[in-house]
Order: structure tokens, then sequence, then C-alpha cells
């Protein structure tokens, strides 16, 4: 079993596979699948915005472990950046996990590691969206965050997505998720 601070693809594949095509999360006959993309950001051009992309970012908690010096670190503040889009019946979404960078190394960016709970608790989040926008369904009550109880300082230096410009919104008035 891989630890929490390491960044485990298949692990959201699977979670992914098992809300959308067991646990119902998506249950509108259509097909929907989850690549990764470890360079889009968060613009959509207009063209983009005709096809029927769409874009929303998670703040939510997870691990790094440096790939120099070993040192693993934990992070309230993680940035998931979604893309996704229904044509047809065909459903594609596209993740982003931002990355930090260690404190002592300042080398590369880290890719997170993530608990299953909050891979599960991620996704159904997005699911909420994605049946709100490519479904038009209401949304309800989306959970709240536990991201709200950290009180750790952000290191904006080491964060890629500070970096990238979309690390600083608050949570609750995300306007990347539509
Ligand atoms: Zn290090
Ligand atoms: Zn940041």
């Amino acid at each position: 079993m891989s630890s929490s601070s390491d960044w485990n693809p298949s692990l959201w594949l699977e979670t992914f596979e098992d809300l959308v095509n067991d646990g119902g999360e998506l249950d509108y006959g259509d097909s929907w699948t989850l690549n990764f993309n470890y360079s889009q950001t968060e613009r959509v051009s207009k063209e983009e915005r005709k096809k029927g992309w769409k874009v929303c970012n998670h703040h939510t908690i997870g691990n790094f472990r440096c790939a120099n010096c070993r040192r693993t670190w934990p992070s309230g503040r993680v940035n998931v950046l979604f893309r996704y889009r229904l044509r047809g019946h065909k459903g594609t979404v596209i993740m982003r996990p931002f990355g930090q960078a260690c404190r002592q190394c300042d080398d590369v960016f880290q890719f997170p590691g993530f608990s299953e709970e909050i891979v599960e608790a991620v996704l159904r989040k997005l699911c909420s969206k994605i049946r709100k926008n490519c479904y038009n369904e209401d949304e309800g009550e989306t959970p709240r965050d536990m991201v709200k109880k950290w009180t750790k300082p952000h290191e904006t230096a080491l964060c890629e997505a500070c970096e990238a410009g979309i690390c600083n919104q608050r949570d609750d008035e995300n306007h990347l998720c539509e």
C-alpha cells in the first residue's frame, strides 16, 4: 500500500469509477472518465467555453514528501484543479494536482498525496458540481470543508498554486467553481 504522502493517480481513478459506476453519483446514463494533465490552468478560453468546458478548483488536505531529503509535511491548502465537460453522452474530467516545495530544499514542486477519505470527499464535491452544471440539478448542500480548522500559515513561496495565482481565494466564495 502506498503512503498518503505519495501522489497516487490510481486511487483517484478507482474512487472516481466507484462513485460514478457503483455509487450512482452521476446517474444519467452517460459515461464519465477521469484523466490527468499536469500543466493545465484555470483559464478557459471563449472557444473552450463554447465547447462546454468548465473549471473547478478545490482546496483540500494533503501530504507531501520531499524526493530529496525525504521529509514529509501536511498541508491544509492543497489545490486540486478540475476541468470537465459533457459532450453527447461522453463526460470528461481532467484533473491537475498542484504541488508544494520542501522548505529545506526549496527544490522542485512535489505532488501531493491524499487519504482515501479526502479523495472521496473531493470527488463527491466535484460530482455535485457536475450534476449542477451539466445536468441542471440543484446543488443541495455541499459538505463543509475541514480546511477551515487549519490554522498553520500557508507558505506562498513554496506553493505551486500560489505561483499560478489560483490559491488565494477563500473556498466558500470560489469563483472558479461556477
Ligand atoms: Zn527536502
Ligand atoms: Zn498557495
